[in-house]
């Protein structure tokens, strides 16, 4: 196979060992930056354009497109599913996904658990708000937010009630909810490829830290999870209708809740936790399922 692979940054980890896995298993793969990619609209010829090249004969691409970069680079990705490219995920479910509202709708549509979660747009509602989300201690999450960035723990109303009107005199859009403490600082990450859970680890906050994030001295070991974990993380990667994606759960007293679905989940945590070759396991699944207009969507929607 010849795939492309839409990332900045060549030398990040994930893409490395996505790189190396397709050589390894006989492919080509190019690492293309998304941003430098550009484009023609014209009527039935769509085409990409890459330092002078035009973009041809690529059997797949894998989008590895940062939050900051979604809204250039599903449209990147949408023009390789329009020139009839698999695309290892769709623009359409990345689009999703990026939006943290709308993922939770969709979830909460096919009755998949989550934490108690309230938002609104005007701040005379916050009373209001709190109110929906129940009693502190809450979270409180901006939506444009990753890596915890923004993601903050009022311990009584009083302080639930100052941050959100902190955060609206920002003028950025946020979320509340439940506080799930029983977690005590650890989330569940499930990876999921073509429907199926390949690997899990446990993240564990630092010390004094209710965020486990990694990326904020969290620290990751694989973990064991029950076949209810298993089914919930699949359904989430089917109402979100990813081919390819970590779930995000917290381990709440009346069960599991999905916080989130990522859509380019990062391969270091978990390959070293795990000792998985994730990276393999997501070539292989091309190898099965990239064909030539096998698009569901072909940028549609
Ligand atoms: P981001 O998308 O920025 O990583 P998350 O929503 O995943 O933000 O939150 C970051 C971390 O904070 C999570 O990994 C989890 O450990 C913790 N956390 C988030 N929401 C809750 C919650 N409702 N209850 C308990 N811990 C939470």
């Amino acid at each position: 196979m010849k795939i492309a692979m839409l990332a900045r940054n060549a030398e990040l980890y994930s893409h490395k060992r996505l790189k190396e896995a397709a050589e390894m298993r006989g492919h080509e793969l190019d690492i293309i930056d998304t941003l430098r990619c550009y484009m023609n609209i014209a009527s039935r010829r769509p085409e990409v354009y890459y330092n002078g090249n035009n973009l041809t004969g690529y059997d797949a691409v894998i989008p590895r497109i940062g939050a900051s970069v979604t809204f250039y680079g599903t449209a990147v990705l949408r023009q390789f599913e329009m020139m009839g490219v698999f695309p290892l995920n769709e623009s359409v479910a990345i689009g999703r996904s990026r939006d943290k509202l709308r993922s939770m709708q969709l979830l909460a549509r096919d009755g998949i658990g989550l934490p108690v979660t309230a938002f609104a747009h005007d701040p005379k509602q916050t009373e209001e708000l709190l109110k929906l989300a129940g009693d502190a201690p809450l979270v409180v999450k901006l939506l444009e937010g990753t890596q915890g960035v923004g993601v903050v723990l009022a311990d009584t109303n009083r302080s639930a009630k100052s941050v959100v009107e902190a955060f609206r005199g920002a003028k950025v859009n946020i979320l509340v909810q439940e506080f799930i403490k029983e977690a005590g600082g650890t989330d569940i990450r499930v990876l999921v490829v073509g429907g199926k859970v390949i690997a899990a680890m446990k993240r564990q906050g630092a010390e004094g830290e209710f965020r486990s994030n990694l990326h904020r001295g969290g620290s990751a070991k694989s973990t064991k999870i029950s076949p209810e974990e298993r089914s919930t993380a699949i359904r989430a990667a089917k109402s979100m209708g990813l081919n390819v994606c970590g779930v995000d759960m917290l381990r709440a007293n009346h069960g599991s809740v999905v916080m989130e679905v990522n859509s380019s989940p990062g391969l270091e945590g978990v390959e070293k936790a795990t000792g998985i070759d994730v990276a393999g396991k997501i070539i292989e699944y091309l190898e099965k399922n990239a064909k030539a207009g096998a698009t569901r969507t072909k940028g549609k929607g």
